[in-house]
């Protein structure tokens, strides 16, 4: 019996079409997936509906739609053009959808109902889903678009946070606040599964000393689902329906039962929802003890300990997603054993089988439980993700693998992407289409493909350059105004982005989670040369933006840091904070930056991804040498930083400060100043088509997702 909530969305489209004028009915069935914004024409489309509300409604289109009124949907239907052009989009999904399954050569037996099922904490779709903190989520979100596009079967599973991800405000003096809104999934593209009943198909999870219920929510993100499981119920008590309230919420015990229900409850539900993995892939520790419930099964259908373990294995895969502490979660055991109360027992395990899967260095013998160790032990390959991480990260698991050197810890890596038509300007993608040919999207990675762009005429790509600025700086000139008047800056402080903002200046963008490792700090290090270089005879402006991890103070003190400099009522420079990094600001700013500029401190960039983004729209990278770039720079593409090897922390920052300030002197601003006649930067053009060749050939999503559908059979 299949109960997926494939009919249950389908009657929310229903209802929601129930609601529009005859012609415009598809709009429903574009609305409830969330293709449309990636699709061509899809965000255009929707936007042009009706422009006032597009924003009230957050992007969200099915709110957007109960929300026209009524004789504006009279007006629309009547529009013949419009018309048309719901119905080709409406027209288009369903060819993509009657497609066939893409066959995987290592999982032979895949089918919809026996997919690769996809886990992870976070999910980014899109900005009207808030169910992200940062990168990890924009690519588990990217990984889902792409094998939707590859027609790869999969299911992806993680958990509707009901007051989804933090919103962040700063005050004046610079301080990060936090704020929390309601997710309703009434109101979003989403539908509960039901059972042959009609009621709420729910599961049981043992959560602490509690069983807890779980319903499920079904999200189409093209043709792959997402289900998205909730605590918030009234058959829990409050402190068990808090636990799928806050995306990474601060205390550990509520962390642990998030892990809990996210690793159990998964596979319950979708055997609930009659769905059985082909393969289970662990995207970081959070999901880890999933493998709980495999080995279980295991044991429930006769097999022992160890062949059920064995058996579990076979099926799980494990991608490591940074070696920063905060992402590789310790528990003290005990911590551990009062979440899942005796659920390992029941499941045919001791406490000691238990223990030894978790187990970690440091703390004493038995004591110490690792997420990321229990995910290594429990799966039957572990990936890294860039070639780089793959080092950092089989020497730092060589714990788990007692006896083997470096070099043989079995971690390989699969270097992440980016989903190309979610990040890539639709305008980038229409001047591809006239040089790279019909279809180009589906080759993006066969060699060769990219050559064309060499030929792209420079002044084409100049005037698309120019205007994908220019829109950034209209956004910028607008936010600023916004943010600053929100901070209780005087008027005139908050209007100078608004006059100074110029749509001809050299746009340099530094935006991401605001975590210590990165480094924001270095652009206050040197006050007086950053305010020189804002203020020196090349003009240039400075769009800066990232959320800390509420709880993360030294985070947050790095962005009260660079106040003084970026937005002083006394120093009206060029240069802004834009608050609340999500992904539209993302999309906004790695689309019109012309320089994006990324500072980890070595090794501690897994891979980094909204560089991959900025580049194929054009952007170029002023980067350290780690992560991605690490293997994308070649010389001709961009601009690295390299700490000479046995730098102490802060020699390391003094120098990657002082790098990061010469090549903005000397390289970055000269080149991008060095015009024709006409106006045209030509070398820094011919830096622009090898950034967004080297992107294009090998950072996207469709390699990476072809990579990993390679090895995934080979275990
Ligand atoms: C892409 C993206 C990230 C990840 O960027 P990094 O380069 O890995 O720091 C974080 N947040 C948002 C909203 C993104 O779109």
């Amino acid at each position: 019996m299949v109960n997926d909530g494939s009919r249950d969305l389908r009657r929310a489209v229903e209802i929601l079409a129930s609601q529009l004028p005859g012609p415009l009915r598809p709009l429903a069935r574009l609305a409830y997936n969330y293709r449309w914004t990636w699709a061509r024409g899809g965000a255009a489309l929707f936007q042009e509906l009706d422009p006032h509300r597009w924003p009230f409604s957050a992007h969200n289109p099915v709110r957007y739609l109960d929300d026209i009124a009524p004789p504006r949907l009279a007006a629309l239907a009547g529009d013949a053009v419009l018309v048309d052009r719901i119905r080709d989009l409406a027209g288009e999904q369903d060819t993509d959808f009657a497609r066939p399954p893409a066959a995987i050569p290592g999982l032979p037996d895949a089918s919809a109902q026996h997919p690769i099922v996809f886990l992870c904490a976070e999910f980014g779709l899109h900005a009207s889903l808030p169910l992200y903190a940062g990168g990890l989520g924009v690519l588990a979100g990217d990984i889902l678009k792409e094998a939707s596009d590859r027609a790869y079967p999969m299911a992806g599973v993680g958990l509707l946070y009901g007051e989804g991800s933090f919103h962040q405000r700063v005050d004046a003096g610079g301080w990060q606040h936090e704020y929390w809104l309601p997710v309703d999934p009434e109101r979003l593209p989403m539908a509960l599964v039901t059972g042959e009943d009609r009621h709420p198909l729910t599961v049981t999870v043992p959560v602490r000393d509690r069983n807890v219920t779980l319903q499920i929510w079904r999200v189409d993100v093209g043709r792959t689902p997402l289900y998205l499981l909730d605590s918030n119920r009234l058959d829990n008590v409050p402190a068990d329906r808090w636990i799928t309230a806050r995306l990474y919420a601060g205390d550990r015990e509520t962390r642990l039962a998030q892990y809990v229900v996210l690793g159990l409850g998964s596979i319950r539900a979708l055997r609930a929802m009659g769905i059985t993995p082909a393969l289970v892939h662990l995207n970081e520790g959070h999901p880890a003890f999933a493998a709980l419930e495999l080995i279980g099964g295991g044991v429930a259908r006769g097999l022992s300990y160890p062949e059920a373990l064995a058996a579990a294995r076979e099926r799980t895969v494990f991608t490591t997603h940074t070696p920063v502490a905060a992402g590789n979660e310790l528990y003290g055991f005990h911590e551990v054993r009062h979440a899942l109360d005796d659920t390992p027992l029941r499941l045919g395990m001791t406490w000691e089988q238990f223990k030894e899967l978790g187990h970690c260095g440091g703390g004493p013998e038995g004591e110490c439980f690792g997420m990321t160790q229990f995910a290594l032990r429990t799966s039957g390959a572990a990936n890294a993700v860039s070639r780089r991480h793959g080092e950092v990260a089989r020497e730092m698991w060589r714990e788990v693998f007692p006896g083997r050197a470096a070099a043989e810890v079995p971690v390989g890596h699969v270097t992440n992407g980016v989903h190309l038509p979610t990040w890539m300007h639709p305008a980038m993608r229409a001047l591809l289409d006239r040089h790279l040919g019909a279809g180009w999207e589906e080759h993006t990675d066969e060699p060769g493909m990219w050559d064309p762009v060499a030929g792209i005429p420079d002044e084409d790509l100049w005037e698309l350059r120019t205007r994908m600025r220019a829109d950034l700086v209209a956004f910028v000139r607008e936010r600023s105004v916004l943010n600053r008047l929100g901070r209780g800056n005087p008027a005139a402080f908050a209007e100078a982005a608004a006059r100074s903002w110029n749509a001809d200046t050299l746009t340099i963008g530094f935006a991401r989670r605001i975590a210590t490792y990165k480094r924001l700090y270095l652009l206050s290090l040197d006050p007086a040369r950053a305010l020189a270089l804002v203020q020196g005879t090349y003009p240039l402006q400075v769009v800066l933006a990232g959320r800390a991890h509420p709880s993360d103070e030294e985070a947050k003190r790095s962005v009260q840091r660079l106040f003084p400099l970026a937005e002083n009522p006394s120093v009206p420079g060029r240069a802004v904070f834009l608050e609340d990094y999500d992904m539209d600001l993302a999309q906004r700013l790695v689309r019109g930056c012309d320089l994006w500029v990324n500072l980890p401190r070595p090794p501690m960039e897994a891979s980094g991804t909204s560089g991959m983004k900025s580049a194929l729209n054009g952007g170029l990278q002023l980067s350290v040498l780690d992560g991605w770039w690490r293997e994308a720079y070649d010389g001709t593409n961009g601009w690295g930083i390299e700490p000479p090897p046995g730098l102490d922390a802060a020699a390391q920052d003094a120098h990657d400060a002082d790098a990061l300030f010469t090549l903005l002197e000397r390289a970055v601003l000269p080149l991008f100043y060095e015009r024709d006649a006409r106006g045209i930067p030509h070398r820094w053009l011919t830096m622009v088509k090898a950034s967004l060749r080297t992107a294009g050939a090998g950072f996207t999503a469709s390699r990476m997702v072809a990579d990993y559908m390679r090895r995934a059979g080979v275990r």
